[in-house]
């Protein structure tokens, strides 16, 4: 099998584990599970850091699940916690003499801890020594192993006095807590304790790694350390460099990691795409190449009023493009009321399951990636200018806003993380270019058509390159203080008339008023018009033909997409102006198709989600038709290759074959 299901199984020692192993037996068999993940010392059962006697407990329960695994699945371990996701009421357990975490105001957790605390150290190797000793496939590293997210500390950690030490040392000086955050978050320039806080975060995390890397080599050196993981944008704020956190993990084995799905219960499935856009998507782009991916299939609170089996299909199919390896499946209370048939996901499992093997055995998601290449570097939290300076979550970079655009605009896009290595449309939101030099900058934007949003043309300016997108100056006009009420199309026909608007207002965000230098050769788009029908603001514009301004920015969540951005006037001027660009990229029409475009050996291929709650019953590409000689595909409903028919149309192709809500469709192009 080339897609494994990783099954994440609690059971209660001593309450249900003899039925729940008979039950586990019985759903691995039913929904064609290939790993069984045991869960030891979870949530409600969690009992603060497990002692001897405790883990002894568990030990007995993985070999006992172990023994009962039906023939060639695999045994893993979960084990729930390492530096602990949460107090919830528990403080440490007798002989545990662990340094607590300690958030930026000086409070102290109950339970979780410092990870550079050394008896901490010394308790965790010996844990997964333990467990490793049953020779696991993988055994996992949970994501609380990360300074953010430890309730009820504000934010995280750690600024404990070792912490806290450890930093004035760095910077030369005693420091006191606020002062030392305060520099860390200073707005405009960043403040040398930046570099300070995070180094200090990555190296810190990274000496743990290895602890418990070479706990498990030592006992079981085929066992893969897998490391769970929540939000890059977070993880960015505190420093982690995934590449040598996997490195340290693996130890010479494939790198492993769980990455983040953002829907623990069901969303829509247009606005579930933009987050795995902007978050999954993203993520992966930052693990090495080889990394084995079995992203986050997670069912929270858990049962159909959650989560219905469809929303759980629907994200089996569109986490592919992630180019996956399987996928961590979590679908049942972690209180020990065990798996409950009644639900029916192992029907779901067992019927997806020959669909992601054979779209994942087609080897397309390892083919070259086509599209817009939106860059985006997980180190952007180094370089990035706070605005007011008061909370982490500024350090949180905006990078990957074209991702979740694109996505949700049916414009195959994907990540680049090397500038170097930039398509010849490369798509630049946030503060990306504060990580460049003016050199590098001038060179990327060289010979290639660049997009800028708001954000990334303010930060271009700021360096003192704003005429290498002919902006001799610009400001931010506030959302809703009158001068933006709406966008109006200007050069052509959009949406079958002239004069086509999108709101500029309320769920929309401030844009960028440009001032064009006088020689520059602008072709402007649309313009801001405020409700006296007056215009104040050009609005998206072309720069000597290589060049297009989309003027919105700082937004407030970099895992959001504005819903006022997201309507067909703006998509199609996106598109009319990619078709110009690029004439043989492929973008679906409508709302929330993502398109993910391979090619190799002049073949073309491209991934189709219908993510909209509308069933499709054909689906209309943008693309140099003439070219198109044949259509193969792999359609989801359908569970088979067949050919296609299509029609040519001035513009594009029309698909004659249904692309139904939340199922997806694999296209092979002959051209
Ligand atoms: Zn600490």
């Amino acid at each position: 099998m080339s897609f494994l299901y990783l099954f994440r199984f609690c059971c209660d020692p001593g309450h249900n584990a003899d039925h729940e192993t008979a039950s586990m037996r019985a759903f691995a068999e039913a929904a064609r599970v290939d790993d069984v993940v045991v869960f030891c010392g979870v949530q409600e059962i969690n009992t603060g850091h497990t002692t001897p006697e405790e883990q002894q407990v568990y030990l007995k329960l993985l070999a006992n699940v172990k023994k009962n695994l039906p023939r060639g699945v695999s045994l893993s371990v979960n084990p729930w916690h390492t530096l602990m996701h949460l107090d919830a009421g528990k403080t440490l357990r007798e002989g545990q003499d662990f340094r607590l975490m300690t958030d930026p105001d000086g409070r102290q957790s109950d339970l979780c801890v410092c990870p550079a605390c050394g008896s901490w150290r010394e308790y965790i190797r010996a844990l997964y020594a333990l467990y490793a000793s049953v020779e696991p496939f993988i055994i996992w590293v949970e994501d609380d192993f990360r300074f953010h997210n430890h309730d009820p500390l504000r934010w995280g950690g750690c600024f404990c006095d070792w912490h806290m030490e450890t930093y004035s040392r760095m910077a030369g000086k005693a420091l006191t807590r606020d002062e030392f955050l305060k520099g860390v978050l200073r707005p405009g320039k960043t403040h040398p304790y930046r570099k300070i806080w995070l180094d200090c975060c990555r190296v810190v995390l990274q000496e743990s790694a290895a602890v418990i890397g070479d706990a498990v080599r030592g006992v079981s050196p085929g066992s893969r350390v897998g490391l769970m993981s929540s939000l890059p944008q977070v993880h960015a704020a505190e420093g982690r460099d995934w590449r040598a956190l996997l490195t340290v993990l693996a130890g010479g084995l494939p790198p492993v990691c769980r990455v983040h799905l953002p829907s623990y219960s069901e969303d829509t499935g247009g606005k579930y795409m933009i987050r795995f856009n902007l978050i999954s998507m993203l993520n992966r782009a930052f693990l090495p190449p080889n990394t084995e991916v079995y992203p986050e299939l997670e069912n929270f609170p858990f049962t159909r009023f959650t989560k219905s089996r469809k929303f759980t299909r629907f994200q089996l199919l569109s986490a592919l493009p992630m180019d996956l390896a399987g996928i961590t499946i979590d679908l049942f209370d972690l209180n020990g009321s065990g798996i409950v048939w009644e639900e029916g996901y192992q029907d779901t499992l067992r019927n997806t399951k020959d669909v992601l093997t054979a779209l994942t055995d087609s080897g397309i998601f390892k083919w070259e990636k086509e599209g817009v290449c939106v860059l985006a570097d997980p180190c952007s939290s180094y370089t990035l200018q706070t605005r007011q300076g008061i909370s982490m979550e500024e350090l949180y970079p905006h990078d990957a806003f074209f991702g979740g655009l694109l996505g949700a605009y049916g414009v195959p896009f994907y990540y680049e993380t090397d500038p170097e290595r930039a398509g010849r449309v490369a798509a630049i939101g946030g503060q990306y270019l504060r990580n460049l030099s003016a050199a590098e900058i001038e060179a990327l934007f060289s010979g290639r058509f660049i997009i800028l949003n708001g954000d990334a043309a303010e930060v271009l300016v700021d360096m003192g390159l704003g005429r290498l997108a002919g902006i001799a100056a610009c400001e931010w006009v506030p959302q809703n203080n009158g001068e933006a009420a709406y966008e109006q199309v200007e050069d052509a026909v959009c949406q079958g008339w002239s004069g086509a608007r999108a709101s500029a207002m309320i769920l929309c965000s401030d844009v960028l008023r440009v001032t064009y230098c006088g020689e520059a050769d602008v072709k402007k788009i649309t313009g801001f018009y405020n409700s006296f029908r007056e215009r104040t603001a050009d609005g998206q514009a072309i720069v000597g033909a290589r060049l297009l301004i989309f003027p919105f920015g700082r937004f407030a969540s970099p895992t959001e997409i504005p819903p006022m951005l997201l309507n067909n006037v703006r998509q199609s001027i996106f598109q009319r102006v990619l078709g110009e660009v690029c004439a043989s990229l492929p973008m679906a029409d409508g709302p929330y198709v993502s398109a993910y475009c391979y090619s190799q050996g002049g073949q073309t291929a491209l991934y189709l989600i219908n993510a909209s709650s509308d069933d499709i019953e054909a689906v209309t590409l943008k693309t140099d038709a003439a070219s198109v000689k044949g259509i193969r595909a792999y359609s989801s409903a359908a569970g088979r290759w067949e050919d296609i028919p299509f029609e040519r149309r001035q513009d594009g192709l029309r698909l004659l074959c249904p692309l139904p809500m939340w199922e997806t469709a694999m296209l092979v192009m002959e051209c």
